[in-house]
């Protein structure tokens, strides 16, 4: 599988000179098999329309699974290129928070917060809904586990041939059965992306809004039977010099740890588990 960042900051793109090196768009991370010429991607923030730009001419079928229904997760894509591409087959996999239903999601183009209404997108997406348990998305086989966030939100583990891939981002560590659930969910995966939207010093004044920090993210790590950690959601306007401490000082706790970066890809294959990128 080969994993890239489209996408990494939280809440909202806010791009500024000292934070574009890591990227500012929201999170949208693609995974690639090129093996079985298999596509998925997880979430649909504004980090997807550059997977759409990225794109060549042959129409495929794009699977897209969200986590949940937050703006950072959901506002690329409506300027998802595929849509508008007649003869393609996208299709949104939508998980089951609480009342959501496939209206919700159409809803997200509808009128007045876009102009092209859910039917007539020229390559309407199917919408799947996603109850939990495990699945099978494009081709990939892929366990839930719901997380510690206002509204809820999933994470997945994507199985490749070579190890596993967990996307649990938006979580908020603290609470100890959740933890343990997500502890034993991660335990084994070749590389591990987590929320790591707050410092330890910003913590305190964010309880409640969803998000952790990179300590605990590290922490997490070092606690358990996992292969690299990436850190993710990285709060908006947070400057690249302030990310490099922030990936020294996550090393401190578990060495195999990164920053992730908008631009950056990263195997996990029988070949090696390091890479370039790494
Ligand atoms: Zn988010
Ligand atoms: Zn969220």
């Amino acid at each position: 599988m080969l994993i890239t960042f489209w996408g990494v900051r939280g809440s909202v793109p806010w791009a500024t000179a000292a934070s574009i090196g890591h990227g500012c768009n929201t999170p949208c991370v693609e995974i690639r098999d090129a093996r079985r010429g298999a596509r998925l991607l997880l979430d649909a923030g504004s980090g997807i329309v550059g997977v759409g730009r990225s794109l060549g001419v042959e129409a495929s079928a794009i699977p897209i699974l969200l986590t949940h229904y937050h703006w950072d997760h959901t506002q690329g894509l409506p300027f998802f290129d595929p849509f508008y591409r007649p003869g393609w087959t996208p299709a949104i996999w939508a998980p089951r928070l609480r009342d959501i239903d496939e209206a919700w999601v159409r809803t997200i183009f509808e009128n007045p917060f876009y102009p092209v209404p859910y039917d007539q997108l020229p390559a309407r997406p199917l919408i799947q809904l996603v109850d939990g348990g495990d699945i099978s998305v494009g081709g990939f086989d892929i366990r839930t586990l719901p997380l510690n966030h206002p509204g809820g939100a999933f994470a997945y583990r994507v199985a490749g041939a070579g190890g596993d891939l967990v996307y649990a981002t938006d979580h908020e560590f603290g609470d100890a059965a959740i933890d343990e659930a997500l502890g034993a969910f991660a335990s084994g995966a070749r590389a591990v992306i987590l929320d790591a939207h707050f410092t330890p010093a910003e913590l305190p004044a964010h309880k409640g809004w969803g998000h952790s920090s990179w300590r605990q993210c590290a922490e997490f790590a070092a606690g358990h039977d996992i292969g690299h950690l990436w850190l993710f959601h990285h709060r908006p306007g947070r400057t690249d010099i302030e990310m490099g401490a922030i990936e020294a000082a996550a090393r401190a706790v578990f060495e195999r740890t990164s920053a992730a970066r908008e631009g950056v890809s990263f195997e996990i294959g029988s070949r090696s588990q390091n890479t370039p990128s790494w």
